[in-house]
């Protein structure tokens, strides 16, 4: 017969958007049956391991696979993807080196704001869950989804559930999440395949544009792939725009931080 334990739990910081209002930024008890690991316990809570970055245990960090034991205070944090916690990390793989993503099926406007920003990024309105998963393991991607299912599954090491649904804002809250101001190296690829821009020389693309265009724009670049020549005209203002707005929201929240 499996004997009942009552553990009480708490989750922190954005990990409370998966719980019932009752259960957010709260402490609560929870009867569990033996044997359930505490990985387990998070999932039946419904937040995707891959969320998770380290549990402690009476203020002990604890590994996935640690059974509760009774009376047990659990602590949940969320993946500390911005700061350092150096040896306390448990939970979670080794971080990713290199920032790359791979996005679902309903993020092809993000994935275009990302390839803006330089980031080599995935996407294709047509691939599978499956899909997604495998990709995002063999070449070590990070998966941003807005299906909190997807992130369930276990094979998935590295994923993030954007919680905005407007496409500037998404693009903000992936930016702060993964901390990539100082790693943006805007109109380098192309926005509709992925593929890294060459640059071209005024003389070398002068049958394949307008003589307008020709005339007053300097800086060309080409996309192998999609065989397409870019110039920097009023579409890149407007991507500029954006990417101002980004920098300008991040001045203004460390400005509110260092007054607090
Ligand atoms: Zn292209």
């Amino acid at each position: 017969m499996s004997v009942l334990k009552t553990i009480t739990i708490r989750c922190y910081a954005e990990l409370n958007d998966f719980l019932p209002s009752d259960r957010k930024q709260r402490s609560f008890t929870l009867s569990v049956k033996e044997p359930v690991t505490v990985g387990e316990v998070i999932e039946i809570l419904g937040i995707p391991l891959s969320e998770v970055d380290m549990v402690t245990v009476n203020s002990q960090p604890v590994g996935r696979s640690y059974r509760p034991l009774e009376n047990d205070y659990i602590s949940v944090y969320p993946t500390f993807e911005t700061f350092d916690i150096g040896s306390l990390k448990t939970a979670q793989k080794q971080p990713l080196r290199i920032t790359r993503f791979i996005l679902d099926t309903h993020l092809g406007k993000l994935a275009r704001y990302l390839r803006m920003l330089g980031f080599d990024t995935l996407y294709r309105n047509d691939y599978s869950d499956e899909e997604i998963i495998e990709i995002a393991r063999e070449q070590k991607r990070i998966i941003l989804t807005r299906d909190k299912l997807l992130l369930r599954s276990p094979r998935v090491n590295h994923g993030y559930y954007v919680r905005t649904i407007e496409k500037h804002g998404q693009l903000k809250e992936v930016v702060a999440k993964f901390d990539l101001y100082s790693r943006f190296k805007s109109f380098t690829r192309c926005m509709t395949c992925n593929t890294t821009l060459l640059s071209k020389s005024k003389e070398s693309i002068c049958d394949r544009v307008d003589p307008d265009i020709y005339n007053c724009f300097s800086e060309f670049f080409y996309c192998p792939a999609c065989d397409k020549v870019f110039w920097k005209g009023s579409h890149f203002e407007r991507m500029e725009r954006i990417i101002l707005d980004i920098i300008n929201d991040k001045s203004e929240n460390d400005h509110q931080n260092l007054r607090r």
